[in-house]
This record gives C-alpha cells, structure tokens and sequence, in this order.
C-alpha cells in the first residue's frame, strides 16, 4: 500500500472521494491540483497540509496564495505547476482525476519523475495511449486503472499470467439516462436530462460523454492501451443496474466478472492499496436486495459514441486526439445549450471526416491533433 500521494483535479467527484479514501487509510497527501475552485482547495489544504498544489488558472492562484499565506503551502499555476505537483519528491503514486486531455502531460511528468500513476483520466490514454504506455514501460512505471470497468478487469486478471488464455474483455455500460430512447425522442432531450445519470454521481462532462456513449469508446480505447488487447477482442455489453462492474472471457469460456455497488471508493482504494486488498468504507453489495442482475446488446445504431471510438482507433495515430478534442469542446457546447444532444456525435463524427490525422505518437502531433480538432469545432460550431 502506498504511503504518499498527490492527487490532480483533488476538487472533482473522483478527486474528493479519492482524498476521503486517503484519510480513512492513513495515506499522506502531498500535492494537489485543480483548475480554478480555490475556495474547496483552501478547505482540502487545510485539512490535508499538502507541500504543494497548483491551480490551473492564474488569477485564481494568486488569490489562493493570499488567502492560505498562514500556511507552509507552496502555490503554482499553469501547465507547468501541474507537472511539478505530479512530478514532486517524496510521493509513491500520483492520482490523475482531471478532466480532460490536460491530463496528458502532467500524466508523462510523473512517468518520468518514476511515480506510479492511478490513472482515473481516461482522456490520457484516448489521445497518448501509445506514447503513455511505452514511456511507461521504458521506465517501469505502473499505472493502475481507476475507471471501475478497467479496475474491474485488472482484477478479474489477477493471477492470469498467460496471455493468450484471454479471449475476450466484456466492458459493460448502465447505457446512460437515455437508454431505450429513439432517435426522435432524443431530439427533444435537455441539458438537464442528460445530467440525470442513473447509477453514478459523476463530473458533468463524463456524465455527458455516458449519455452519448462516448465514454464507453473512450474506455473501448483505453481499455486496449491498458490490456495490451485488439478493439475486437473488446465487447460493450448494457447492465443497467451497474453492479457487474466488467467480465474477462477466457479460452475455456470461463468468465470472471468483478461487482460491487456503484461507488468509485472500491476502484480508487484498490489502486492505492494494490496488490493488498483492506477494509473499505464502501458500503457491502448486497445482492438479495438487488434481486436482479440484467444484460443486453448496446444500440450502436441510435447512440453512435462507441463506433465512432472504434473507428478512429482503427485509422490510429492522431485519429483518437482529434476525437477526443472535438467532443470535448462539443461537450462545452452543449453544456452551454449551444448545440442539441444529437450534435453532439453528428460533430464529432464530422471533425473525424475533415481531419487528417497523422501517423504519430509524439506529443507535439497529439497538441496540434488536438488543436485542430478544436479550432474545426469552434470555427464552425460555436454560436
Ligand atoms: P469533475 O468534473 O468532477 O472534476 C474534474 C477535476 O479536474 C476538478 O478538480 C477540476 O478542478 C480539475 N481540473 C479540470 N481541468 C483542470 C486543469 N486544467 N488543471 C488542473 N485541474 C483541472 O470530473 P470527474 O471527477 O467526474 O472525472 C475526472 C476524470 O475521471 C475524467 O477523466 C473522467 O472521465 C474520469 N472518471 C470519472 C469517473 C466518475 O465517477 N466521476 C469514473 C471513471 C472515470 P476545478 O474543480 O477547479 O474545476
Ligand atoms: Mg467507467
């Protein structure tokens, strides 16, 4: 079990519930970051006494650093502050639970400072895989799944140590608020709607993304970079209840599924306490009172997320930044009310039609993918 952490995005739904985990298992918080909520960075510093923390925006770095001057914190901002909170002495592992591809660098300094990363943020993989997982590797660095499904699956892995007995990886999706919906119902749905998810209390941007099912491509993409598996090999499966949190087939057709309640407190516990396993203050599934546990085939036709992941991993390089980019920005729009619901694929499956991804991993092409991708969507969408 690790002993120090620090945790980026610290203010969001994975990030506070990560440092609830920390408290009740006696783990030091070092370093934090956030974007801009400086108010409930003041009240996590105060509790947790971390070395550092970096807030992305400026303005609001400099109010923070005012207003905890009582203290011995150190402030930083910017892309550069994130990196020397992730990349900082004396932590084990560093929690990434930002929100978006601005993960991705911070996520390769703390590779290259040596810290293990327990990787909640999905984007990293979907825009870097490549060049994550090989940085990675070089350097011996692990990086541990937080995304229930992936941490689902690396638990049904352990003890498997011959590769080729995998036959399949079953992820399995709750489907979203709109699950069953049609194309026509779909066009009258609101921001408000697609915030209702039914299973999880998530950061709205993800919440959005489990809507449209892009969150289930993204994990699609993130579960082949993690697992070292083909897209194919990768099935999506709706269970609505959300108790099967993913399932490994083997070539016996054996299948081991991993459940637990719908709470990201068992996922970030393992990845903090790996290989070990502690008590948890999760509560206990109780399966009783769940009564039923049920499956069926994704509606790959009316909710278009998972498709359009699986086809720009199947053109590769840049394909996946350019993707994730463009929902991001489209996921603003909407959350704007600037763009309807099924906008939201329909622009992002156009940004993959007019955008020429380059076959490349290095950061500099996955920034200018991205770039791009946003400058495509703004220019030609925003209102
Ligand atoms: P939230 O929107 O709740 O939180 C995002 C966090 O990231 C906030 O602390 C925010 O700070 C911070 N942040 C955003 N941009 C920056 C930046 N440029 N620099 C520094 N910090 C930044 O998101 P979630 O917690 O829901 O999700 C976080 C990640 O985890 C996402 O990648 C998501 O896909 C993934 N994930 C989430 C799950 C969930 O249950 N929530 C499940 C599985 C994966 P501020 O508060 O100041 O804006
Ligand atoms: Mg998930």
């Amino acid at each position: 079990m690790v002993k120090t952490i620090s945790v980026l995005g610290s203010t969001g739904s994975i990030g506070a519930k990560a440092l609830g985990i920390a408290k009740n298992l006696i783990i030091d918080v070092a370093g934090l970051a956030v974007f801009s909520n400086v108010s409930h960075l003041e009240e996590q510093i105060r509790e947790f006494k971390p070395k550092k923390v970096a807030v992305f925006d400026e303005n609001a770095a400099k109010r923070l650093k005012e207003n905890v001057a009582d203290l011995d914190v150190e402030v930083l901002f910017g892309m550069d502050g994130l990196c020397e909170v992730a990349a900082m002495d004396g932590v084990e592992m560093v929690l990434n639970s930002v929100s978006g591809m601005v993960g991705l660098r911070p996520t390769l300094c703390a590779i290259d400072a040596g810290r293990d990363i327990a990787l909640a943020n999905k984007e990293t993989l979907v825009v870097g895989g490549s060049l994550v997982m090989e940085r990675a590797r070089a350097a011996r660095i692990k990086i541990l799944p937080v995304d229930s499904e992936h941490s689902a699956i690396f638990q049904c892995l352990q003890g498997c140590h011959d590769k080729k007995s995998l036959k399949k990886l079953i992820l399995t999706a709750s489907g979203g608020p709109f699950f069953g919906k049609n194309i026509d119902e779909l066009r009258e749905v609101t921001k408000r709607d697609a915030l209702k998810h039914p299973n999880w209390s998530m950061g709205s941007k993800i919440t959005v993304d489990s809507a449209t099912m892009m969150n289930k491509g993204f994990e699609v993409i993130e579960a082949v970079w993690l697992f070292d598996v083909l897209a194919d090999d990768i099935d999506v499966l709706i269970h609505r209840e959300s108790i099967v949190h993913s399932m490994v087939e083997f070539c016996d057709n054996s299948v081991i599924a991993q459940m637990g309640v719908p709470d990201m407190g068992i996922p970030i516990q393992y990845a903090l306490t790996y290989p070990k396993r502690v008590p948890s203050i999760v509560e206990r599934l109780d399966l009783a009172q769940v009564g039923k546990l049920s499956f069926c085939k994704p509606d790959n036709e009316t909710f278009k997320g998972v498709d359009i992941c699986r086809a720009a991993l199947k053109v590769g390089g840049t394909m996946p930044a350019i993707i994730n980019a463009a929902n991001e920005e489209v996921v603003g729009l909407f959350l704007n009310e600037e763009i309807s619901f099924l906008e939201i694929t329909e622009i992002v499956q156009k940004a993959m039609d007019r955008i020429k991804a380059v076959n490349s991993n290095s950061l500099d092409d996955i920034l200018a993918a991205d770039a791009e991708a946003r400058e495509f969507v703004i220019k030609n969408f925003k209102k």
